[in-house]
């Protein structure tokens, strides 16, 4: 029997093969349409070689191509592998070949890049998206045109590997997160149930999905229940705004940049988002001024709190308490254990700060070859450390207060950055702000904030301290202020302090 990911598309398409499953540039893919080009595709994969636990990669922005593979890939017995378009051609091809990716299939506009990596990395065959060849890179239509539309018979268990999806890289080395088809799914039945996944969903994915939010958070749950994925290739705030009136959508995942960067974009105020039903932040700090904004509006924003490593859901705020508990990341996932817990491991009492970890069926194999940094997270006990630091309420309501590694010590006091970002980011004239510790012969370290101002405004030093003042604590308030014209930030629009830490790297 085939269990996995890439039996999905088989199971949906007998219940309603004529509903639409993913819509991208105004063009349809039934669930019918799709099962059948998948089982093509699988078995021109296997015609290509691809055997059990064999890598295929894709690399590409949003595209239906993207979903094709991985199904494909999975109903093959393979191992997908989902590539960041933004990573420099060095980095993507150490991960190709730490992966040992086998098949890669690009997109047409990378297919310059796929070029340089087969120069540098160990791929056996090159694939690109569409009917034309590009070089020696055979098309995948003709692929699809080529492989026989009966489901390939590979046996696939829960436990097998489905992919290695890499983190985003935020605070250092990329990972490789090997997920087998029993965590992809138990996390997308915690999605189901604490967002209440309907039938009927229409998803826009608009965030990339080689990043574990818009795949696995967002695309797959909406796939289980038959919904409608709206793809868009990359996010752009008005095309958002035009799409969710389009195709009436009514459930979004976005990191807080994203949803911040709607309320600035032309035509937010008259937009049309009456088919809204809710909205998702996560992925980095939610401002609190963010949720206001949106809550003024009348919508449903909720926050989830997940890392790769955890598939990626471990808090979620379900709907019902998104206005009383605004601002929290929520209570565990269904299937989920969460604790705060000191550093030697034992559980702190609410209040008090801590590392999150988190425990379940979703949790991660492992790091791909990288036995030492798995123990260093996941524990005997099942127990995976987060890095975050979090405090839980008496009713149980985990607040994210930052990562430890952004944490800096300034007059022997714990700063966290994320608490002073937001705190700023309720100033009329900021637009973005990040703040880092630094060097400090007398304190050890202080704060340094960089600010992106709104169009037409100005902010001081002294307006910054004056504003934080009533906020924050004497010693959480930064030393020095500095004006920029934009964040250094990652393809998962997160902050990327390393690179503010260290302008060269
Ligand atoms: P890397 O591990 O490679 O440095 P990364 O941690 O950013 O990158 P992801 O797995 O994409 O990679 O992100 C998980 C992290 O995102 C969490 O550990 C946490 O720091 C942050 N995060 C996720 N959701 C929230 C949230 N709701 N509030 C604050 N931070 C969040
Ligand atoms: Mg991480």
């Amino acid at each position: 029997e085939n269990w996995g990911l890439g039996s999905w598309p088989r199971r949906r398409a007998r219940i309603a093969p004529g509903d639409p499953a993913i819509v991208y540039e105004g063009q349809t893919w039934t669930y019918g349409q799709l099962d059948e080009r998948v089982n093509r595709l699988a078995n021109a994969l296997i015609g290509l070689g691809v055997g059990a636990r064999d890598r295929v990669g894709f690399l590409g922005p949003n595209h239906p191509a993207f979903v094709e593979t991985m199904f494909a890939t999975c109903a093959a017995g393979g191992v997908f592998v989902p590539l960041n378009v933004r990573l420099a051609a060095a980095e993507l091809a150490e991960v190709v070949g730490e992966a040992e990716v086998a098949v890669l299939v690009v997109t047409p506009g990378l297919a310059p890049l796929a070029a340089d990596l087969v120069e540098r990395a160990p791929v056996r065959h090159v694939v690109v998206a569409g009917s034309e060849p590009v070089g020696d890179y055979a098309p995948l239509e003709r692929l699809v045109a080529g492989g026989s539309a009966h489901p390939p018979h590979v046996p696939i268990g829960f436990d097998d590997i489905a992919m290695i999806m890499y983190t985003s890289g935020t605070t250092g080395q990329l990972k490789g997160v090997t997920l087998s088809h029993a965590n992809l799914a138990w996390n997308v039945y915690n999605v189901m149930i604490d967002v209440d996944i309907a039938r009927d969903e229409v998803s826009l994915i608009n965030a990339p999905m080689f990043h574990t939010a818009a795949l696995n958070q967002t695309f797959l749950p909406t796939f289980i229940k038959g919904g409608t994925a709206v793809l868009m290739s990359a996010f752009d705030p008005q095309q958002t705004l035009k799409l969710i009136a389009e195709y009436r959508v009514t459930w979004m995942f976005g990191v807080p940049t994203m949803f911040q960067a709607l309320t600035q974009a032309p035509g937010w105020e008259s937009a049309d988002l009456s088919s809204i039903r809710a909205l998702t932040a996560g992925g980095a700090p939610v401002p609190d001024t963010l949720i206001r904004t949106y809550q003024a509006r009348g919508l449903t924003f909720m926050q989830g709190y997940g890392m790769t490593e955890a598939s990626p859901g471990v808090l979620f705020l379900q709907a019902r308490e998104s206005q009383r508990k605004a601002g929290t990341a929520g209570t565990p996932c269904f299937f989920t254990d969460a604790e705060v817990v000191d550093h030697t491991g034992k559980p702190v009492p609410p209040g008090e700060r801590g590392e999150i970890r988190c425990r379940g069926p979703h949790v991660m194999q492992g790091y791909w070859n990288k036995p030492d940094l798995t123990r260093s997270v996941l524990g005997e006990d099942g127990w995976l450390r987060s890095g975050d630091v979090a405090i839980q309420d008496e009713d149980g309501f985990f607040t994210i207060v930052d990562r430890v590694k952004d944490m800096f010590i300034s007059g022997g006091e714990n700063v966290y950055p994320a608490e002073i970002e937001n705190a700023l980011s309720g100033h009329p004239a900021v637009a973005d702000c990040a703040v880092i510790g630094v060097p400090d012969q007398r304190w050890g370290e202080v704060g340094q904030v960089f600010v992106v101002l709104l169009p037409g405004r100005s902010l001081t030093f002294d307006d910054m301290v004056q504003y934080l003042q009533d906020r924050l604590a004497r010693y959480k308030i930064p030393k020095s202020l500095t004006l920029v014209d934009g964040l250094p930030r990652s393809a998962a629009g997160k902050l990327l302090k390393k690179q503010l830490k260290n302008p060269r790297v």
